[in-house]
């Protein structure tokens, strides 16, 4: 499975149709502070269900809607669609190619969709569950979290590496059934 393009119209800094394509293997994307680069992986975690919008780097969901600029009007909703190339069959759908997509308006209403059927926020949660891509997974590390890790007490960061091993959720309810 890789990712091939992520398209966004009014997601944070995006206030246009932007079109990012990936190929196989590794991009880069460069340019100066407060460009938009971390907002590229804000709209990737997005997609895949983030619903914290402190992890996005906001207070409330409404901030990943372009809020304006001194030359541009604010946007009234926020669009985010990532394709995946998925001929290795990671993701348990017949389709060669998946897409997901989400948006949201000012009102607070949302809209998910799998390749361009509506569907609720959990079925594109599970549908990345176990694929190693999800909302809570490793694989985007943002800004900071290298120091966060390296600079953690030993206990905290073994918190860590047990959720990348996959039994911070059984330890949890051990300690749930226990009573703890
Ligand atoms: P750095 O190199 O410092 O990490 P970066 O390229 O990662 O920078 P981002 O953090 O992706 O930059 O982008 C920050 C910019 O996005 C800021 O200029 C901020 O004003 C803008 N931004 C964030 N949310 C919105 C929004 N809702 N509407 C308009 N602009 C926004
Ligand atoms: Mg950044």
């Amino acid at each position: 499975m890789f990712l091939k393009n992520l398209e966004t119209a009014g997601f944070k800094s995006f206030a246009d149709k932007i079109d990012v394509q990936f190929v196989p293997g590794v991009t880069a994307v460069v340019g100066p502070n407060g460009s938009g680069k971390s907002n590229i992986t804000d709209a990737i975690r997005w997609v895949l269900g983030e619903q914290s919008a402190r992890s996005l780097r906001g207070s409330k969901m409404e901030d990943v809607i372009f809020a304006g600029s001194e030359t541009r009007r604010s946007r009234g909703y926020a669009e985010v669609s990532l394709t995946l190339d998925n001929r290795d069959k990671t993701l348990p759908l017949e389709y060669d190619e998946v897409q997901v997509s989400r948006k949201v308006y000012r009102t607070g209403e949302s809209e998910f969709l799998i390749n361009k059927e509506p569907c609720r926020l959990k079925d594109i949660v599970e549908l990345f569950m176990d694929s190693g891509l999800g909302r809570e997974t490793f694989s985007i590390i943002s800004q900071g979290k290298v120091e966060e890790i390296l600079n953690s007490k030993p206990k905290d960061r073994r918190v860590i590496f047990e959720e990348a091993a996959g039994v911070l959720k059984y330890k949890q309810r051990k300690q749930k059934a226990e009573g703890k």
